[in-house]
This record gives C-alpha cells, sequence and structure tokens, in this order.
C-alpha cells in the first residue's frame, strides 16, 4: 500500500500539472540537499523494456517510470561503450570530449564530469561498473571518491573470455556503499547484462530460451530491485533524483546488424531515458503492481539527448547551469513551448578507426534523421521508424539543412588524436567481441567504404565466432578462409584463423596462415606477434625470438610483443633473459598480470620460492582469476609443507580453468595423499578422461593405477 501513495502523488501531481499546461518542473522537488543515481544499463534497446511496449517484463524499471517522466525518442551520440559514457558523465559529444572508440582513448583528467561536479559540491561520489569497457584506465574516474571495477580479467591468452560481472554483484556493492553514507551522495551504477553474449541466469534461461536478449534484460530488472528498494526506504528526508538510461541499444538483426557499433539506426542509437525522484520517506518499493505500460507516469515524445542529462541534474540541484555545455536540462525540454533541442549529433566511427569503412556521423533532429555516409540517408522516423524509406533522393533540401547542422557540431580542436591502442585492453575487447586494430584514415571514401556495403563481413565474423564459443572451431576456420579468398588484406581473419587452426592442434596451418598474412602484406605487431608466439610454442624459438625482437619496438615497446618474446625466451632456456622482458613489461604496466604471472613460473623455476609467492600474489591482485597464479601458489604452498592451501589453490585453478591439467593432476594426487580418497574420486576421474594422452600419457598411467586401488570402506 505504501508503495502506491508514492505512485499516486508523484504521477499524480503531473497529471494535475498537465492538465494547468504551467510547466512541469514543480512536480520535482529542486534544491541542493538531495542524492543523485545515475544508472546506466549497457546495450539496452528502448524498445525492450515493458513501459516502451517491449517483450522483457520489467516490474522495476516500468514502475520507475510510472512514478517518474519517460521519455520516448531520447537518443545516445555513439553506439558502444566508452564513448556514449563519456558523454552521459560529462555532458559533451564525442566531438567535444575526444572519444570515438571504446580503445586507444582516455577521458582527459582536465574535462569537468558529473562526478567531479558533484565533489565539489560536497556530495561523496561513488562508481560501480560492471565491464571492461569503463575500466578505470579509460579515465572516467574523474571526481569519483570511489570506483569500483573489480570484475575477473583475462589472461593466459583465454580469447573470447568475458571481463565482466552480473548486475546483482554490482548492484550488492552499490547499495552497501549507499548505505554507508551519511551526507548526499552521488552514485553512479553501470550493469553490463544485456550485452552479448545472452546467457541470462535462471529463471530467466528458461522463460526466455527463445529471446535470451530479453532474457538478460529481465534479470538485470530484478537484479536493480535491491537498488532501489534501498534508495526508497532512505528516511534521510533528503530527496534521491533516479536516472536510468542505456548506453546505446542493440541490432538483434536490424539492417543486418546483431549487436552494436557499426551502424546508427534506432536500434543501436535510440535509448530508454527515465528520470524520477524518491521523495525520502521511508516507503517500500513494490514494483508489483507496474508491469507493462501505462500505468502512469509521463510519457514525453520531445526528442531528448544524453548531453541533456548533466544539465538536468545541476538544474534539480539548483546549482549554476554550466557554460559550454550542448545539452538543456530535461525539464525544461518538457515544459509547454519548450521547442525541440537543436538537434542530435551522433557518430559511429569504430569499424573506420579500427577497419578503414566510412565514418558515420549523423544528426537527429525532431523526427529527421540524417546520416553523412558515402552512400547518405535520410529517415522520417515518425512514418518510418524502422527506417526502411531513405529520402536523400527526393528531399535534397532538407539533406542540405541538416548537413548543414553537422558541419557546425561543436568539436574541441585541443582534444588529441587517437593514442596507440593499448595491447592488453585490446585483448580484453576482443574477448567481449568488439573488432580491435589500427586502420589509417583515408583521403576519401567511396560507396565500397560504406558500412551497408560491408555489414555481411561482420554477419560471417559473428556466425564464426558464436561458432568458435560452441567449441565447434572446425565449422568456424572455413568461414575465415572463404573471407580471405574475397578479401585478402583483413588482418582479423587471419588472426581468428590461425588462433582456431591452433586451439584445433594444428600448429603448422596456423603459422603457415600468419605467413600467409605477412606476404599478403597484412603486416601488423600483432600479426608479427602472434606467429612469434606459435613458432616458440611449437620449439621453434630461433626463428622465433629474432621475429619478436623486431615486434617489440623501442622506447615504447609494445607489450604483448614483450611478453611474447619473454615466453620465447624462457621456453629456449633463456630464463634470465625472459625475466628481463618480462620486468620490462611491469615497467610499462606494473600490474599486467601476464608478466606477473611468468616471472612468478621463472622463479619457481629457479626453486626461488619466496619470489614465486611474491608474484603470484601479486598476479592475483591484477586478476582474481587467474588460474595460473592459483596453480603456481598451490605450488609454494606445497614446497613450503602446506598441503591444505596448496590443495585449495588448486581446486581454484581448476574451477577457473578446466583445462589446467597440471593443477588438476596435482589436486587428485594431493587429496589422495591426504587420505581423502573420496573428495578425490572426480579430480582422478577427470584428468583420466580429459587430460591430452600425448602429453600426459606418464600422468595419465599413474591416475589410473590409483583408480583402480581398492578403495578402503
Ligand atoms: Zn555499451
Amino acid at each position: 500500500m505504501a508503495s502506491l501513495a508514492v505512485v499516486a502523488v508523484i504521477a499524480g501531481g503531473y497529471l494535475a500539472i498537465r492538465r494547468l499546461s504551467g510547466t512541469t518542473l514543480s512536480a520535482f522537488d529542486r534544491g541542493p540537499n538531495q542524492n543523485v543515481l545515475l544508472v546506466t544499463i549497457d546495450t539496452l534497446r528502448a524498445d525492450a523494456l515493458g513501459s516502451y511496449g517491449g517483450r522483457a517484463i520489467t516490474p522495476n524499471l516500468d514502475h520507475l517510470a510510472a512514478i517518474g517522466l519517460r521519455f520516448d525518442s531520447a537518443h545516445a551520440h555513439a553506439v558502444t561503450t566508452l564513448p556514449s559514457h563519456a558523454s552521459i558523465l560529462t555532458g559533451l559529444y564525442p566531438t567535444q570530449h575526444g572519444i570515438h572508440d571504446n580503445n586507444g582513448y582516455r577521458l582527459p583528467p582536465t574535462l569537468s564530469t558529473l562526478a567531479s561536479r558533484l565533489k565539489s559540491q560536497g556530495f561523496a561520489t561513488g562508481a560501480f561498473v560492471g565491464a571492461f569497457p569503463v575500466d578505470s584506465r579509460f579515465g572516467l574516474t574523474s571526481g569519483f571518491d570511489t570506483y569500483d571495477d573489480h570484475y575477473p580479467g583475462t589472461s593466459g591468452g583465454r580469447e573470447f573470455v568475458l571481463p565482466e560481472r552480473r548486475a546483482g554483484e554490482v548492484v550488492a556493492l552499490a547499495t552497501a556503499w549507499i548505505r554507508a553514507q551519511h551526507g548526499k551522495w552521488f552514485a553512479w551504477v553501470h550493469v553490463f547484462d544485456p550485452h552479448a553474449p545472452y546467457r541470462p541466469p535462471p529463471p530467466f534461461d528458461r522463460e526466455y530460451a527463445s529471446s535470451p536478449y530479453h532474457g538478460e534484460v529481465a534479470y538485470t530488472d530484478s537484479a536493480l530491485a535491491p537498488l532501489f528498494s534501498t534508495v526508497a526506504a532512505d528516511r534521510s528526508g533528503r530527496p534521491t533524483i533516479v536516472i536510468v538510461t542505456g548506453d546505446h541499444g542493440e541490432g538483434l538483426g536490424d539492417h543486418g546488424e546483431e549487436t552494436h557499433g557499426l551502424f546508427a539506426y534506432e536500434a543501436t542509437l535510440r535509448i530508454p531515458l527515465l528520470v524520477a525522484q524518491f521523495h525520502a520517506d521511508g516507503l517500500s518499493w513494490d514494483a508489483a503492481g507496474s508491469s507493462g505500460a501505462a500505468t502512469g507516469g509521463v510519457a514525453i515524445p520531445t526528442p531528448v539527448r544524453h548531453v541533456d542529462i548533466v544539465p538536468t541534474v545541476l538544474d534539480l540541484l539548483q546549482l549554476p547551469a554550466a557554460a559550454k555545455l550542448p545539452g538543456r536540462s530535461l525539464l525544461a525540454s518538457v515544459a509547454p513551448g519548450a521547442g525541440d533541442p537543436k538537434g542530435s549529433y551522433f557518430e559511429a566511427m569504430s569499424a573506420s578507426l579500427n577497419r578503414g569503412w566510412a565514418p558515420l556521423r549523423g544528426v537527429v533532429l525532431g523526427r529527421e534523421k540524417y546520416v553523412d555516409l558515402p552512400i547518405a540517408e535520410l529517415y522520417d522516423l515518425k512514418v518510418d521508424p524502422g527506417e526502411s524509406a531513405n529520402l536523400v533522393a527526393v528531399n535534397p533540401e532538407r539533406v542540405r539543412t541538416l548537413d548543414g547542422i553537422l558541419r557546425v557540431v561543436p568539436t574541441t580542436a585541443s582534444i588529441g588524436p587517437r593514442q596507440t591502442a593499448d595491447p592488453e585492453a585490446a585483448e580484453r575487447l576482443r574477448a567481449l567481441g568488439y573488432v580491435t586494430g589500427t586502420a589509417k584514415p583515408k583521403a576519401r571514401y567511396t560507396d565500397a567504404d560504406d558500412p551497408k556495403r560491408l555489414i555481411g563481413i561482420d554477419q560471417d565474423i559473428h556466425r564464426a565466432i558464436d561458432l568458435y564459443q560452441r567449441g565447434r572451431s572446425a565449422e568456424a576456420a572455413p568461414i575465415y578462409q572463404k573471407m580471405l579468398k574475397m578479401h585478402p588484406g583483413m588482418e582479423i581473419a587471419y588472426s581468428h584463423l590461425s588462433m582456431l587452426q591452433w586451439e584445433l592442434g594444428d600448429a603448422p596451418a596456423a603459422v603457415a596462415t600468419l605467413r600467409a598474412a605477412l606476404a599478403a602484406g597484412v603486416d601488423s605487431i600483432a600479426v608479427r606477434t602472434k606467429l612469434g608466439t606459435y613458432l616458440a610454442e611449437s620449439g621453434r624459438g630461433a626463428e622465433a625470438i629474432p621475429l619478436l625482437q623486431a615486434a617489440v619496438g623501442g622506447d615504447f615497446p609494445d607489450l604483448d610483443a614483450l611478453n611474447a618474446l619473454g615466453i620465447a625466451l624462457a621456453r629456449a632456456g633463456l630464463p634470465d633473459q625472459a625475466a628481463a622482458a618480462f620486468r620490462r613489461v611491469l615497467q610499462f604496466s606494473p600490474s599486467h598480470a601476464m608478466a606477473l604471472e611468468n616471472l612468478g613460473s621463472i622463479a619457481l623455476g629457479g626453486q626461488r620460492f619466496d619470489q614465486a609467492r611474491e608474484f603470484f600474489t601479486r598476479a592475483l591482485a591484477a586478476d582474481p582469476s587467474s588460474a595460473q597464479a592459483h596453480n603456481g601458489l598451490g605450488i609454494v604452498e606445497m614446497k613450503a609443507g602446506n598441503r591444505g592451501s596448496a590443495i585449495e589453490h588448486w581446486k581454484r585453478a581448476v574451477a577457473i580453468d578446466p583445462t589446467n591439467f597440471y593443477a588438476l593432476f596435482n589436486v587428485a594426487v594431493e587429496l589422495v595423499n591426504d587420505r581423502q580418497r573420496d573428495t578425490a574420486q572426480p579430480y582422478l576421474e577427470r584428468f583420466a578422461r580429459t587430460a591430452p594422452a600425448a602429453i600426459y600419457a606418464a600422468d595419465i598411467a599413474r591416475v589410473r593405477a590409483l583408480l583402480a586401488r581398492p578403495r578402503r570402506p
């Protein structure tokens, strides 16, 4: 009953004001003594939510829509995570904050963010993020007292492993922080679950078996309930402004795009935007009655933008409006007679920066959307929301007008160009399905460079990655082979194909694929590093070492190449030189998990157990999901006589990486030695069943002998 009162008071207040047709501002308490909660749901299509008519069951977000404002025509300015969040937090267009892709950029610390603005006003500030694209290294940390980005990382060549954590985990951290605050606070909560791959937890996996993306959205909604109920139950007397949005949507096949980042059609550019205010009267959050559309609240058709969020918060807190921001308060947008904003700039630059496709820029103005590409596009979103009828040919004067707006989009010239892409970041982003790389800009782009002409390649890549993730690598390889026949300059195809061949056990084919890349003029540090790695791993160190030394480079070494060089030197029986290479990696990246693991392994090889313990412990601090570090610590503990602790580390190593056969063997045998024969049984069986016989023949024989021994009652 209590929550119904909230609905009645707030929604009723709104309806009354609409009838008065005066300003709607008075429905929100305005003043500096309020908390601010910003929730960004990654990869959330506006039309996925119940209140937007979508198929996911989202009672919590629908309840929020019912007690607040629901913006039906809200647009992002970028279609990938980091550039879009930079716009949400700074209130600037990508042309102003300078971030155009997930990799190779860092938000300049000189730019004000919502966090730095509120911190200077005495707010406690906390960020709780769900995945790597908004890692602290990318600079969104500015102004946050707390920036919690401790999701599992990737290391040890586990490509396509996800550096993300569930919404429930992120929400638990955020609510604990909020409960601990005594004064006013600003919290940013970023949840990543709707991002591909779509693997909703039970019961959403069964309920949405035919549409797992919507299952992730429904799960995310349920995971947010404790956050909203914590804030709703607040008795401090201080209201909380709650803003929920998506950073971009998801293609789901729209215009041939499966995920996001290539195009800027409404599937990925249009996002949900909900604004509400909780009135701190200690009420309970009960979303049960608000499932689906039309349960109150105010739906606003006025076109609004992500850059409007910062001005809205400043407006509600009665802080001075920030100069030079392109946005305006959303509450001004809903005021009668406010008119539409001056258009919303957007871009999709990743494929241009990484693959050399034509850059995509455009503008939404009222119901019109213009996309500036070699094959330009103009749509009337009101009559053609699916963007199927391109009006460029029939309406050239509107094209000129909108193109004119695009030419004068505010741009900060002093923002630097793209830095060299961080290779470790590139690896983690590849794990999320993003294409990474570096392409030189062309002087002129033609129709052949238009993403609409190139989308087929992207679909093939997604199909191949999907097959790989299902363990069907042998079927994925021919997709890349066919792609290379048509496009022999595609680095990503060589790179993926060689990895598949390597994992299928065909080392000569993997090496031949990378040599073919070099012969075709596809010559990059990444290709040479991969080739050097495969040569070294197949015992051809004499070929690998000079290749990797050349790839490492001079004053600013390529860290991937340097780490690979260290491995090649270690394989060639040169541990001191190898250690020097890994230490050089740490000079540039002190918490580089792989380099730390490798230094630990070299110390183990030299029987320097204290040193090994130190390196493995640091590796685990950098990447809590490092199976290699757990395995190494197991050995260190065993040497120190701590069998129990050793077994625990090996158990964790095997849980993280079931193919760590070294740890699997150790835990099986030491459990037997520790007279835990029953506990050992599944480990023994697993080793005997899954360890490759070519490498572990002697160990398999020993395990089979242990299994054959009669078990004592
Ligand atoms: Zn995103």
